[in-house]
């Protein structure tokens, strides 16, 4: 059966066929480890030039609490907090080609660039020099020139692929989102790989999409992963809806549906060493169950700032996911933004290499 095939059958599983592809899935274990980032999100903007209709994170310049541009006096000021909670990742997101906006053009002005990568850059690099943080910048696409220029100040990137379904560009999803173009997610994606970037991704279900589509994104990761191998980990999110978003009265996916994701993203890549994350603060009271079809992952959890991507989410206590994970039968332990394997000289430079052998 085709690769394809073999999912969709996970994807459209009912009754004890659900049990039998779980227990397939949480077979394929090398080790009960789950692993979390201790991060800070610290959001650098909320403009951006798409607006996807399920978009919690995205402001106008004209909303009077939008952050047009932090500073990087305030961006300092967050990591030294974030040091005192001894975290280790400095996660940058922000909307996508913002600077095209002329508030943060004219911000980016008054702070001295032309343009926002040279602004990340700094502040990435500022991190690395002044604080004992790792940064994992996520803003979206980037040339290629960018994704060259940022891998340098970063121990690793990340964008969701979110779907390859370029039918989704026609709906209320992605019909204002040109940066969810698939052909140009990929594209990205593939040259952080030409580039030796170790980098997360993942999908979003839920917004429309059908589970065909659903199998050929995972597909399209996996694809990404065989050509360059920096595909550190692939996350499952789902789709949660909150008031004033567009897409408010959609209906979230079934439970059902992200345990099958789930098991479907494990077994596909079952022979690799690539991690199945689940976001817990999205999956308050059913984060337990994905352990046991084999995610192993519950990414950044932040002991002091918000999931400002998803505002109404708020993440566990560290002690409570302790707690939910040892009752599941597994050990938390941290790691860092970036995964073991990809330290090395193949991967990061000196200076990345050297801050994180002072940090070890
Ligand atoms: S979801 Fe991301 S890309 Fe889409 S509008 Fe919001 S910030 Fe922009």
């Amino acid at each position: 059966m085709q690769r394809k095939e073999k999912i969709l059958q996970i994807l459209e599983s009912t009754d004890n066929q659900i049990i039998d592809f779980m227990n397939k899935a949480s077979k394929y274990r090398e080790n009960n480890l789950i692993t979390y980032s201790k991060n800070i999100f610290i959001p650098l903007t909320e403009i951006c030039k798409n607006d996807c209709g399920y978009c919690n994170f995205k402001k106008t310049p004209d909303d009077p609490n939008a952050i047009i541009l932090k500073t990087k006096e305030e961006v300092l000021a967050s990591l030294k907090e974030a040091e005192k909670y001894g975290c280790s990742e400095a996660l940058f997101t922000f909307g996508e080609d913002a600077d095209e906006e002329e508030s943060v053009q004219q911000k980016l002005a008054e702070f001295g660039y032309e343009n926002i990568v040279d602004y990340v850059f700094d502040i990435c690099k500022m991190t690395l020099e002044e604080t004992s943080l790792l940064p994992h910048t996520n803003g979206g696409n980037f040339s290629y020139e960018s994704l060259k220029k940022l891998k340098e100040v970063n121990a690793s990137m990340g964008m969701m692929l979110e779907s390859t379904s370029v039918r989704l560009m026609n709906t209320v999803a992605h019909n204002k989102s040109p940066g969810k173009n698939p052909e140009i997610r990929l594209k990205t994606i593939s040259n952080a790989g030409k580039l030796k970037i170790p980098y997360t991704t993942g999908i979003l279900i839920g917004i429309g999409e059908t589970k065909e589509e659903i199998a050929d994104s995972l597909l399209a990761i996996r694809d990404l992963y065989d050509k360059y191998g920096h595909i550190q980990e692939v996350i499952i999110q789902n789709f949660t809806t909150s008031p004033g978003i567009e897409m408010e009265n959609w209906e979230e996916p079934t439970f059902l549906d992200m345990v099958r994701t789930v098991i479907a993203g494990k077994l596909l890549f079952r022979d690799t060493d690539v991690s199945i994350q689940v976001p817990p603060n999205l999956n308050h009271d059913t984060a337990q169950i994905f352990l046991l079809c084999g995610a192993d992952d519950w990414g950044g959890v932040s002991p002091v700032s918000p999931d400002y991507v998803n505002p109404t989410s708020p993440w566990p206590t560290l002690d409570e996911l302790n707690r939910l994970t040892q009752d599941a039968g597994f050990e938390l332990i941290e790691r860092m933004c970036v995964y073991e394997k990809y330290v090395n000289d193949k991967w990061l430079n000196e200076t990345l290499l050297e801050k994180i052998a002072n940090l070890s």
